[in-house]
């Protein structure tokens, strides 16, 4: 008798609809595993960047717990009424961006102390409650960690990208991995991540030198199996960037620091569009694993279906772990692969979790096309 595996829906019961803020294109969210990482470096240099791209942009800066916005763009002041019942608000400008903070409605002296209800409706305030404007991305400064914020987030609109900060520093990944799962259990894709702080270089002579030691970049973005968007390096004119509130990107846009934002923003949108175009893309609507047969069969949304023999669906799993850091993918043999069950993971792909344990394998959807045409996954 076939077995419904479980999935595609994904793990928890946080299911974000099509949920968009009227006239914002796109929402891409900054995170980070632990603060000082320079999430809020990177996340108004990022904007301020994506705005030099020729992008209407606004700013949410939703971290209760350390808004910077005030600060790293230079704006303060109570946001006015955008109506005469006081419904909504404007939002600030800096920079030519739209900006909201935590930070405009904290006295400075006060210690935070919300409670997780206050933090989520302060949250739906920032979103819904601010005329945002026509705007082709909204970047929203998440807090760091695994709070209620970024699920308000996710469960308010559609968040169409999430970027994760790292340092070299973070030598244990276990924050970081577990922010990385988050947004992906909340449907908020993971577009990858941009070490920051990625070696020092001389405002004299230009060398760039580690001077921390620390992991490579690529190895972390291998470890968290996430794209690696980019590396920032540390830089004098950065942190007094932030400090005087004009973003590096906008001070000194010619700035190599100012460039690899630059570039950063250009993966960011690629990354973004990429997504957009593939949610178009047929989806499982059905994944049963016919144990009598060892075979997984998947209904798409298009009408199609694929069918797999667990070695060859295990053979071709993608993961880091069975296929190392570089290169093509390659059939990697298993003896007798045995399925236990299966997942979704944002909108984009499938985990299947092995009996032996293995369940880093994370399968997009059109990479699961694909492989059902291979040999090995022809079922005998
Ligand atoms: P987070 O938002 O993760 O708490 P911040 O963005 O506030 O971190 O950064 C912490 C401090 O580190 C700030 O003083 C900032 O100016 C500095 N900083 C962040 N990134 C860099 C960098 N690449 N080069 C130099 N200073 C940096």
């Amino acid at each position: 008798m076939p077995e419904q595996a479980s999935g595609p829906q994904t793990p928890t019961s946080q299911r974000v609809g099509e949920s968009r803020l009227p006239g914002v294109s796109r929402i891409v969210a900054v995170a980070s595993g632990k603060g000082g990482v320079g999430k809020s470096t990177v996340s108004t240099n990022l904007a301020s960047a994506l705005h030099a791209l020729g992008q209407r942009v606004g700013y949410a800066d939703v971290d209760i717990y350390g808004p910077s916005a005030p600060i790293m763009l230079g704006v303060d002041g109570q946001p006015k009424p955008a109506d005469s019942q006081g419904d909504m608000i404007s939002p600030l400008e800096a920079h030519g961006m739209k900006v909201m903070s935590m930070g405009f409605f904290l006295n400075d002296s006060a210690p935070v102390v919300w409670r997780g209800p206050m933090v989520m409706s302060a949250t739906k305030q920032f979103l819904h409650g601010v005329v945002w404007g026509d705007l082709d991305y909204l970047v929203v400064d998440l807090p760091p960690g695994t709070g209620d914020i970024p699920l308000t987030l996710a469960q308010e609109v559609t968040v169409d990208g999430a970027v994760i900060v790292t340092t070299p520093q973070d030598l244990a990944l276990a924050d970081v991995d577990r922010s990385v799962s988050m947004l992906a259990k909340v449907n908020a894709p993971v577009l990858g991540m941009v070490q920051n702080m990625s070696g020092y270089v001389c405002p004299h002579c230009s060398t760039r030198d580690d001077i921390f030691g620390g992991r490579p970049a690529e190895e972390t973005a291998a470890a968290l199996r996430v794209p690696l968007l980019g590396e920032i390096p540390i830089v004098e004119a950065i942190r007094e960037g932030g400090d005087s509130g004009v973003p590096i990107v906008v001070g000194q846009p010619d700035h190599p620091a100012s460039r690899a934002f630059l570039d950063l923003a250009s993966k960011v949108q690629v990354a973004i569009e990429r997504r957009a175009g593939a949610s178009g893309s047929p989806e499982p609507d059905e994944i049963i694993h016919d144990k009598s047969r060892g075979v997984v069969r998947i209904s798409w949304t298009d009408g199609a279906t694929t069918e797999y023999a667990l070695r060859g669906l295990r053979g071709w799993c993608p993961c880091a772990t069975c296929q190392g850091h570089a290169g093509e993918v390659t059939f990697v043999e298993t003896d007798d692969p045995k399925l236990t069950g299966a997942e979704g993971v944002g909108r984009y792909s499938v985990r299947f979790i092995w009996e032996d344990g293995h369940s880093t394998g994370m399968y997009p959807y059109d990479y699961l096309r694909q492989i059902a045409d291979y040999p090995e996954c022809k079922p005998s």
